[in-house]
């Protein structure tokens, strides 16, 4: 059920980052490891967003990673010191579109979703009543992914921690809808933020350098931590702390 990164530290390119490791986000995208909960390949879309100074830029399809014969050339031409990458294994009944996909950004704040909600949409009509409507009706698309982006971006446009966002909004979404399956990555550039809710994560820390994965990009090398499940992990590129929540 969809597959995602986040990097921050010094700039390396989109390509290094997505595509170039044994077990990178590529790879995972057709032979992903620890699909907990269902789906067996990520071949519904995938995007890679960047911080360009202080904008959050994307790629975004709606193809399969592989059969994207572009993206090789255009990944090896861009650098950056935060990525926020993701692809993406359609929950059933959600549209496959490439708006649909991940990373959903606003300045420098690059999030991301791999789960589902349950019971989606009726289950979270309650909170969507405390939405302005505005923000219902430019929802970036009709799934459970972007309604939470949406319910995200409120709590950061009215001042919270990224921190803060992400775990009220897993709790508000848990008090709803309980097997809910959450996992939750926001990259701003600072910091890497993300939440765990019944699917697989993975940090490392490097030289001045932290990456969060889904799966282990190059599983077998020292240095990868798995993150416990209902956990908050807040990394910066010098050190990482995981909550338990
Ligand atoms: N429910 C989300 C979607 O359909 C995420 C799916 C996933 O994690 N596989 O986009």
């Amino acid at each position: 059920m969809c597959r995602h990164l986040a990097y921050l530290g010094p700039p390396v390119t989109l390509a290094d980052c997505v595509l170039h490791q044994p077990h990178s986000l590529l790879h995972q995208s057709w032979a992903p490891a620890d699909m907990r909960g269902g789906g067996t390949i990520n071949a519904d879309g995938f995007g890679i967003g960047w911080l360009a100074g202080d904008v959050a830029r994307r790629y975004r399809r709606d193809v399969p990673m592989w059969s994207d014969a572009s993206l090789p050339d255009l990944a090896a031409s861009i650098s950056s010191g935060a990525i926020l990458a993701a692809v993406r294994s359609a929950t059933a009944g959600m549209p496959v579109t490439e708006p649909a996909c991940a990373p959903f950004v606003e300045g420098t704040a690059m999030f991301s979703h791999n789960g589902v909600v349950d019971g989606w949409p009726a289950s979270l009509a309650p909170l969507a009543r405390a939405l302005p409507p505005a923000v219902l009706m430019g929802l970036d698309a009709p799934t459970d992914s972007a309604f939470l982006w949406a319910l995200v971006r409120e709590h950061l446009r009215a001042g919270s921690s990224a921190a803060s966002a992400l775990s009220d909004v897993a709790a508000a979404v848990l008090a709803r809808a309980p097997r809910s399956r959450l996992n939750l990555l926001l990259n701003d550039g600072r910091q890497i933020v993300a939440t765990t809710v019944s699917h697989s994560l993975w940090v490392k820390q490097g030289e001045g350098s932290v990456t969060v994965s889904s799966e282990a990009l190059d599983p077998g090398e020292p240095g990868w931590q798995p993150v416990p499940d209902r956990a908050l992990v807040e990394a910066t590129a010098s050190q990482y702390e995981i909550h338990h929540v």
